[in-house]
């Protein structure tokens, strides 16, 4: 671009000079011809000057040649009066022919002329008359008067020619000075436009190499900018070991540097020419039959996308063949240069190989794949042990509750063998409910459910359930969540439900007297009310935790010492499992503490805010309902299927039906179910889902087809599940389940859902 405007300057600079330098010349020539104009002039006065005052000589001169021959009459001045008589008129013809160009003179000359032939004339005469004469002398008086009267007459003409050539002399003088004045202005001018004009054309000239001279440098300069970019370039290219293509979209004109082709196996220069020469200079063959089939619809598309302005960067992942036989990944990349409307006129970019970021990649899914085979493969084992675990269990820790319930009837030795049985029954439970949470966090199974959460709802769910080992160890259980009661916010109920009360279950565990506070407060909400921050303080007034152990409790399997496994048992996993939940949840799970005094957990979670519900704030529970469970009256009129083919389960269920009231048949699998449906009408089904022979999920999708077929109410049917994940869960809800329960069965939980579905 610079280049081609110095060229541009340079011809345009050259042209004016030469113009400037033609204008010059003829502007000087011009003068040069005015000088010489005037110096014409001023000769012509001068020479008019010259004859005039010659004249007057010769006009003298003949004068006395005839006097001269009048007195000696030698001939010798009677000759050189005849030749001065020719002279005179000759000289004034001269003059009057000289002072054509101006009127006046010129008059004056023929006047002059006039006169001097009548002068010549008479001279003439007055020699004719004297040669008549005899004695050469004037003997009369006749005479010698004629020859007076003709000298008065000569006097006469001689004062005329005198008078007429002073005028013709003086005005002639006058113009000799107006021309050699007017001369010497011309010639100064033309000495001061010549000097003025070469000074002019010096500075121009100056000025034009100058700037010339300037943007040649700059253009130097650039150049070697230019030629540094390009070599900084090149050796980074080089040393990249990228390829280089650029595609002059309109021209049909492409070059690909060498590294493109070695990339591909082949040995050749750097190649810059038409596409229909690349095709040659392959040998005949298209450069897009290189691509891999797999992918040559979609390099042409990205093409295209490019090319027609719907992508802003050209971007293309395709394999293109080795001249060893295998694909080479080329990831290429590059930009356009648009023209003005817009169009991609060219398109630069690069070919890098990226084969072993491919295979890396490709290694990577594989044992990604691997590791998500044998992470499903430790998934189904766990499944599987903790149906098969917690089966029993259920029904071990059914059996000891059962029996603690009825403790007054033992004597004490057995009472405490019972409390041992509770306890450990229900450690080994909560143990293995949280190996298997934590394996499922730590796998990344753990996929947050989000439904509406209302926190009157939630708390009083929390205080009721977690009452009971407040009221045991005789300590104060407060929630101070009123001020929030009506807030429902987005969230998982079930997740955030199981951090409090871990947190509430560890107060209580580790506080002998006083009181266990849960703190709710919303903050930081949002200026449209959409997003706040949810923190829940867990208040207890127990044994602390000191500060060096802070660190340690979140710790998988850990606890601040093991006298605290011994004195209050747990497993070292709760608070790990609640700080990674409250981390999914993008939130933080926070203590502090002081030895001695009591400690605080703080649960802090980011939620979306619902609504504000008017929830009418129940009386807290401070009693559960199953220890009121005794007192239940008779609802043997409604009748229950269970179905479940543990004989523990049957055992220990059947029991709680028995004390709530309720009558109960038993089917050992689904198709027993069906059978046993179709014959008698039951107010709700309890249906296991993993049986022999039909499992819960089909029988429950037949019950359903059943009932649509009889046009019947559905029956509530609450599935029980061993596996206990959400996928389990919905696939529950599902096939027509009304609710599910989750194995081991806490009798609780199992109470309150037989009281909601069947309505007592
Ligand atoms: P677990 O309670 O089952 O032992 P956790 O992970 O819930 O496991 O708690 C780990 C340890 O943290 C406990 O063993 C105890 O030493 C300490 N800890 C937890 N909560 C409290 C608390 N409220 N007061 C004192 N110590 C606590």
């Amino acid at each position: 671009m610079i280049k081609k405007n110095t060229t541009n300057l340079f011809v345009a600079s050259a042209i004016f000079v030469v113009a400037c330098l033609v204008y010059l010349y003829v502007f000087m020539q011009y003068n040069r011809v005015q000088v010489l104009h005037e110096r014409e002039w001023v000769l012509q006065s001068r020479n008019v000057i010259l004859v005039a005052e010659s004249t007057l000589g010769i006009f003298e001169g003949t004068l006395a040649e005839q006097r001269g021959f009048f007195i000696t009459g030698d001939d010798k001045f009677a000759q050189e009066f005849n030749a001065d008589k020719e002279d005179l008129i000759q000289a004034t013809q001269k003059l009057v022919d000289m002072t054509t160009d101006n009127e006046v003179q010129n008059g004056k000359a023929l006047k002059l002329k006039e006169i001097a032939q009548n002068y010549v004339d008479y001279l003439q005469f007055r020699k004719d008359k004297f040669s008549t004469l005899s004695d050469k002398s004037f003997s009369n008086i006749e005479q010698l008067k004629s020859f007076k009267d003709g000298v008065q007459k000569i006097e006469d003409l001689h004062d005329d020619f005198f008078r007429v050539s002073g005028d013709l002399l003086d005005e002639e003088n006058r113009l000799l000075r107006e021309r050699v004045q007017s001369e010497s202005e011309r010639r100064e001018q033309y000495n001061n436009n010549f000097i003025s004009s070469l000074i002019g054309a010096c500075v121009f000239i100056i000025l034009t190499n100058w700037v010339i001279f300037t943007m040649q440098r700059r253009h130097l300069t650039e150049n070697e900018r230019l030629q540094k970019i390009e070599d900084r370039y090149s050796v980074a290219v080089k040393a990249t070991n990228d390829g280089v293509f650029d595609w002059n979209v309109n021209k049909k004109e492409i070059f690909l540097s060498a590294q493109v082709f070695a990339m591909c196996g082949y040995e050749k220069e750097n190649y810059e020419g038409s596409l229909l020469g690349l095709t040659i200079f392959l040998k005949g063959k298209n450069p897009l039959d290189y691509i891999h089939p797999d992918d040559i619809e979609q390099f042409k598309g990205r093409l295209n996308s490019f090319l027609n302005n719907e992508t802003s960067e050209y971007n293309n992942i395709f394999r293109v063949k080795h001249s060893n036989g295998y694909w080479v990944w080329i990831h290429a990349r590059g930009g356009g240069l648009y023209d003005e409307q817009g169009n991609v006129i060219r398109l630069i970019g690069s070919h890098v190989d990226i084969t072993a970021q491919k295979q890396l990649e490709q290694r990577l899914r594989n044992e990604r794949e691997e590791a998500e085979n044998s992470n499903k493969l430790k998934m189904d084992f766990l499944a599987h042990m903790s149906h098969e675990i917690r089966t029993p269990l259920t029904t071990i820790t059914g059996v000891s509750e059962i029996l603690q319930r009825q403790s007054q009837k033992f004597d004490e030795r057995v009472q405490s063998l019972v409390k041992t049985l509770v306890v450990s029954s229900a450690n080994l439970r909560d143990l293995i409910t949280d190996i298997l949470d934590f394996s499922r966090i730590e796998s990344g199974e753990i996929t947050l459910n989000s439904e509406g959460i209302q926190v009157e709802k939630l708390f009083q769910e929390i205080l009721s359930i977690m009452s009971v080992q407040a009221i045991e160890k005789n300590i104060d259980f407060i929630s101070e969540h009123s001020p929030i009661a009506n807030l429902v916010f987005e969230g998982d109920h079930v997740r955030i439900r199981q951090i409090l009360i871990n947190l509430v279950g560890n107060a209580i565990k580790f506080t002998q007297k006083g009181s266990v506070t849960l703190r709710p407060q919303l903050y930081d909400i949002d200026q449209e009310g959409e997003m706040g921050r949810l923190r829940v303080d867990v208040c207890d007034t127990g044994i602390g935790i000191a500060e060096e152990n802070y660190g340690l409790i979140f710790d998988r399997f850990r606890q601040v010492d093991d006298t605290v496994s011994k004195g209050y048992g747990g497993t070292g996993l709760g608070l790990p499992i609640s700080q990674k939940l409250a981390d999914i949840m993008g939130g933080s799970l926070t203590v502090s503490s002081v030895v001695g005094e009591g400690s605080v957990f703080t649960l802090d979670i980011p939620v979306r805010i619902l609504n504000i519900d008017e929830v009418v704030s129940d009386q807290m529970k401070v009693q559960s309902d199953l220890l009121n469970m005794n007192s239940n009256v008779q609802n043997s009129e409604k009748k229950v299927l269970m179905v479940e083919d543990y004989e523990g389960n049957v055992i220990v269920i059947g029991y709680v039906l028995e004390e709530m009231g309720l009558s109960y048949d038993v089917a050992r699998n689904g198709l027993d179910a069906l059978e046993m449906f179709n014959s008698a009408k039951y107010n709700a089904i309890l249906m296991d889902v993993q049986m022999p022979k039909m499992d819960g999920l089909t029988a429950t999708q037949k019950i359903r087809e059943i009932e649509k077929d009889k046009g019947l109410d559905p029956t509530p049917i609450i599935g029980m599940t061993a596996h206990a994940t959400y996928q389990d869960m919905d696939k529950c809800l599902e096939v027509g389940m009304s609710s599910y329960l989750a194995k081991p069965i806490r009798q609780q939980e199992l109470c309150d859902l037989l009281k909601k579905h069947v309505g007592i």
